[in-house]
């Protein structure tokens, strides 16, 4: 189970989960959020295109998005497996990262969604803004973002589920006790 695609709302906690269990299988956490906000802090090309969409909470074009994750997935630390955080986030992209997989002759192992009710969520990034300052954790941007992951993201789970390789498991509780459910859940799955 070294090929993972992390599912779940905004604020579900997939950031500090994905880090917790990339460590735990010994595989790299691939953020597509985190990949555009170094770029935007770095003010490349990709990162002035990016932000226009981020800033607003939209989902960046498909073909930038899947042209940075191709190029993610040839780096050498990729070879024995990954965790993706963020990707794929629509229908279109799933094609797109089945069709890199088979590229370079591999496959997804599982996807797992960590589930997380919508106030509890909102809370989270209204907090979280107070601490880190994103400039997409306003509420409005927020609530887009939510309806984003509603209309876009969430059809992709019960996509993976008729494939036979979704697991849902819930985002709530202290941070240890998650990352232990979610280890739980890939060893179920294997
Ligand atoms: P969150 O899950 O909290 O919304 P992320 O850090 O995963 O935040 O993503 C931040 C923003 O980066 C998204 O709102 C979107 O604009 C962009 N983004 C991230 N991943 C993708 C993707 N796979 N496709 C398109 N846009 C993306």
């Amino acid at each position: 189970m070294t090929r993972v695609v992390l599912l779940g709302p905004p604020g579900a906690g997939k950031g500090t989960q994905a880090a917790r269990l990339a460590e735990a299988l010994g595989v790299p956490a691939i953020s597509t959020g985190d990949i555009f906000r170094a770029n935007i802090a770095g003010g490349t090309e990709l990162g002035r295109t990016a932000q226009g969409y981020t800033s607003r909470g939209a989902l960046v074009p498909d073909e930038v998005t899947n042209a940075m994750v191709a190029a993610r997935l040839d780096e050498p630390d990729v070879a024995g497996g990954f965790l993706l955080d963020g990707y794929p986030r629509n229908v279109a992209q799933v094609s797109e990262l089945d069709a890199m997989l088979a590229q370079r002759g591999t496959s997804l192992d599982v996807a797992v969604e960590l589930t997380a009710d919508t106030e509890v969520v909102v809370q989270r990034l209204l907090h979280r803004a107070t601490v880190e300052g994103r400039e997409d954790d306003t509420e409005p941007v927020i609530r887009h973002r939510l309806d984003v992951y509603r209309e876009q993201t969430e059809p992709i789970a019960a996509l993976y589920a008729t494939r036979g390789l979704l697991v849902r498991v819930d985002g709530l509780g202290d941070v240890p006790v998650v990352t232990q459910r979610l280890l739980a859940a890939l060893r179920e799955a294997a």
